[in-house]
């Protein structure tokens, strides 16, 4: 008799890596296997608080919880105190899971799929004799800067540290863009010691993922040869959400408003700025009412998510005055987004981003043009492609007082708007992602992929 697959999925918790996981879980469910995911008990409840209530996916995923180690109350934007947390609890309740779903489950446990920031859950898996991936949900540049770590040390481009010692532009392999090294995503932190946390974990990571049976990445060759060249045993499968192929909500931290779906329908084609900076990265009050004025002064429609946590000090009375009465309905604004269909929506004409991963593949996937607003983590990479690379969009410049100005956002606007290329190019480049997922490149690797999930069960 043929075992089903006994997968446990435990994503990084955080929204930008929870989603693509879930995605891929939805996909292995597809193909015959069992999904346990293992969110942080924070998370769980906020992804069963938002699913949609004709969301039939727990029927067909089993949705648990282990603790991150801190309190309901404590503040999870605090990377130092939650990877601290993460390290000295979530490790044993793991194990406490598998042991259950083994003692319960006749065939057991047959791999776990693990975030790569993770690294500690491949080597509970190494411990418990389990076949194990590691699941990269962002560019492969990224995971090569980061698998580059003791080499930049050895060249004296950072110290053991992650301080920077050589302020000058590097190229980790030839057909990689050129990086600055304050771009790299332990460098971004203010408080060095968090930055040293972060190296740390980076080097023991790369350890850990050496024991792993795949490394995979959602990503695209075709998006970046130069990063997956370097490390051939990096598999890009992505991308996984762009298109929501399930159309499920599973995995949202909010729920989606899809009322705006509507608004959409109601706009001329190719007419929208959709304006969206993912879960996490916060605008200061400046910021957000230059924004807001910048999108008042570009008389151009819009659709803005403005998250219950986007300001610094909270959202109450953030808006210029005035600012809704005078954009009336040409500016739509929601909560969260359902950002797939969205971006999959004829009015759209670009997204402006903070460039995180799965915005930036999903955009492409669509054939959406960027303005970029990239703040921190791998966002200012992906800036350089979208920007540099493929040439799919224009970033901001700053004022004197480091704030992106109204002015330079209307004119950003207009540039934008005013050269086809950048819609062309994103056409271009769309064609060539979706003929990879549909039969190419990536396709024949995720179908390589799932016979080897299959097989080690059979
Ligand atoms: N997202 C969404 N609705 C929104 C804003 C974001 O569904 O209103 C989704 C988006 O489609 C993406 C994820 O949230 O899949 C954000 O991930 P990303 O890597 O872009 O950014 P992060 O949140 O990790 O900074």
């Amino acid at each position: 008799m043929v075992q089903i697959p006994h997968i446990v999925a435990i994503p990084y918790p955080a929204q930008g890596h929870v989603l693509p996981l879930m995605e891929l879980s939805l996909w292995l469910v597809k193909e015959g296997c069992k999904i346990t995911f293992v969110n942080s008990e924070f998370n769980h409840k906020r992804v069963i608080k938002a699913l949609s209530e004709n969301d039939d996916v727990r029927n067909k995923i089993s949705l648990v919880s282990i603790p991150d180690g801190l309190g309901p109350e404590e503040d999870r934007t605090d990377l130092k105190k939650l990877t601290e947390a993460i390290a000295e609890v979530m490790p044993g309740k793991l194990e406490e899971v598998i042991n259950m779903i083994n003692e319960s489950d006749e065939n057991g446990v047959s791999c776990v799929i693990v975030d790569e920031n993770m690294g500690w859950a491949l080597g509970i898996a190494e411990k418990l004799n389990i076949r194990r991936v590691a699941f990269w949900p962002a560019a492969a540049a990224t995971l090569v800067s980061l698998f580059s770590v003791s080499k930049l040390i050895d060249d004296g481009i950072i110290d053991s540290d992650g301080a920077i010692l050589k302020k000058q532009g590097i190229r980790l392999s030839p057909n990689m863009p050129i990086m600055n090294p304050s771009d790299f995503v332990w460098a971004c932190f203010p408080d060095p010691a968090l930055t040293k946390i972060i190296i740390d974990l980076v080097a023991d990571n790369n350890e850990r993922v050496k024991s792993a049976d795949w490394i995979i990445c959602n990503s695209v060759k075709e998006l970046e040869p130069g990063a997956f060249d370097m490390f051939p045993q990096v598999t890009p499968i992505g991308p996984l959400l762009a298109t929501n192929r399930f159309g499920s909500s599973t995995g949202h931290f909010w729920p989606e408003d899809l009322n705006c779906l509507e608004w959409l329908d109601q706009q001329p084609h190719n007419s929208v700025i959709y304006v969206a900076f993912g879960s996490f990265t916060i605008l200061d009050l400046t910021q957000f009412q230059e924004l807001a004025l910048g999108l008042e002064s570009s008389k151009r429609r819009f659709l803005w998510v403005v998250r219950e946590n986007l300001i610094l000090d909270g959202n109450d009375g953030a808006y210029p005055k005035g600012f809704k009465d005078r954009v009336g309905t040409r500016g739509h604004i929601v909560k969260w987004a359902p950002q797939q269909k969205v971006l999959a929506h004829p009015s759209i004409a670009c997204f402006l981003s903070h460039c995180g991963w799965n915005s930036t593949i999903e955009s492409v996937s669509n054939g959406v043009p960027f303005l970029c607003w990239p703040y921190f983590a791998d966002q200012l990479f992906n800036q350089s492609y979208i920007c540099d690379v493929w040439k799919l969009g224009l970033g901001f410049d700053k004022n004197e007082f480091g704030v992106i100005g109204k002015e330079e956002i209307k004119n950003k606007m207009d540039k934008l708007f005013g050269d086809v290329t950048f819609k062309e190019r994103a056409l271009d480049l769309q064609a060539k992602v979706n003929s990879s997922v549909k039969g190419g490149s990536s396709n024949k690797m995720f179908g390589k992929f799932i016979d080897w999930i299959k097989t080690q069960s059979g």
